[in-house]
């Protein structure tokens, strides 16, 4: 008898019909014989309503009632679902992420969770129930309720997976793997069966929707294999895991690509220590996180400093950052919110020169022009016009000849 954790996303539980179909899916795993702990998101659109709802009544709603609010779409998906089984005629308990030990800092709608008390869940997986947890959300040592972040779900199903020893962490969801290219922009884009830890955290992190990188981390970090894989089909879906095979990561595994990317430059900065401190410093304190950040070098000790935020931060930004670019006596402040990210992705590029030259003589072939270009071991990312995304994630694809299998591909890098 095995333990598992398996986690539902809100589509896959989006409707009745559809909790009803995954209380299915989860008395096939536990008459196999298996204790099943099951960790689901919000219905649907819930959590993007109840924020809505918020906003409309009091534009500034509070952290706090704000998490309490949020931590309620999991509860209600949480108890529909344990009736579900219910009425299936199997033992189900559904558990708030409170009462199942899930306890977190207090920093409310990015919480981190410190630790995992299991006690209460161990013990009802002993009187033979499925235990359903409301995903996304903890409590604090005060009792206050917290979330973790959109898409926290996972993060949840992994952390319980983690402290419950479980063998295998399932995130099932509305595709049935993880895959060389998002399947809709390229059709002939292959599942891969298996990918490590790091590239998928790249993977994760520049774009693919399929897992929330947090997730990913803990995974790493405790060494537990995550499956993705389909809440309806019976497909195989792709592991996550560290063993996989020096052979295998040997290329490019994935193109991954982000729409939500827009750019600030500051022009004509004055080159001296603390500038760039001075700028990004109260960005980061309002809550707008920064992702690639470039700095040209310097000419007569003048400079420019380039940075992108998600589109939704860009006005906030930008109303934080014009004082003060004025205040140094930056020549100008500019922004572009039009852009997109592309990344190619792959432990085989570690330390081979010769994957950013394809890269970058494939985009310019097709006459996409690159704005910023970042990278790190194992990837490489392009910000580009958003209107050229979905060409450069196609001839990336085929430039590196994803669609076929790793050992067969005639060209490397
Ligand atoms: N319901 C939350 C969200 O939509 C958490 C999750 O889905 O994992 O972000
Ligand atoms: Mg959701």
């Amino acid at each position: 008898m095995a333990l598992i954790v398996q986690k539902y996303g809100g589509s896959s539980v989006a409707d009745a019909d559809r909790i009803k179909k995954v209380a299915r899916r989860i008395a096939w795993s536990r008459d196999r014989g298996d204790q099943v702990v099951v960790v689901v998101s919000a219905m649907g659109d819930t959590t993007n309503d109840l924020i809505e709802m918020a906003y409309r009544i009091n534009k500034h709603p509070g952290d706090r009632e704000l998490d309490v609010l949020l931590s309620t779409g999991e509860i209600v998906s949480s108890t529909l679902l344990a009736m579900a089984l219910k009425a299936l005629g199997y033992e189900a308990i559904s558990l708030s992420g409170a009462q199942a030990g899930i306890r977190t800092d207090a920093n409310y709608s990015g919480a981190r969770i410190e630790r995992v008390e299991s006690k209460r869940v161990v013990r009802e997986l002993n009187k033979g129930n499925i235990v359903i947890v409301a995903g996304f959300q903890g409590v604090t040592d005060d009792m206050d309720i917290t979330t973790l972040g959109r898409g926290g779900s996972d993060t949840t199903a992994v952390a319980l997976a983690a402290s419950l020893d479980a063998e295998v962490c399932q995130i099932c969801t509305d595709v049935d793997g993880v895959y060389t290219a998002d399947p809709r922009l390229v059709p002939k884009a292959r599942k891969l069966t298996e990918i490590g830890y790091e590239e998928m955290l790249e993977l994760a992190s520049y774009g693919a929707r399929v897992l929330h990188p947090r997730a990913v981390e803990l995974g790493e970090l405790f060494n537990l294999p995550i499956l993705v894989t389909s809440s309806f089909t019976q497909s195989s879906g792709t592991l996550i895991h560290g063993g996989v095979s020096m052979e295998v990561r040997n290329k490019v595994r994935s193109v991954a690509y982000d729409l939500d990317v827009a750019k600030i430059t500051v022009v004509g900065v004055p080159d001296r220590p603390g500038i760039a401190v001075s700028i990004l410093k109260p960005l980061a304190k309002a809550g707008i996180s920064v992702d690639t950040i470039v700095q040209n070098a310097s000419v007569d000790k003048i400079t420019d400093l380039t940075f992108t935020v998600a589109k939704s931060q860009l006005a906030k930004a930008m109303r934080l950052v014009e004082p003060i670019a004025k205040s140094i006596s930056a020549r100008d402040c500019v922004s572009d919110s039009k852009l997109g990210k592309v990344s190619i992705i792959g432990t085989g590029m570690l330390n081979t020169p010769g994957y950013a030259v394809r890269m970058f003589s494939a985009l310019s072939e097709k006459g996409i022009n690159i704005q910023l270009i970042t990278t790190s071991e194992i990837r490489i990312t392009c910000i580009i016009d958003e209107s050229r995304v979905e060409d450069a994630v196609g001839v990336l694809h085929e430039t590196f000849q994803l669609e076929v299998a790793e050992e067969e591909r005639e060209v490397s890098p």
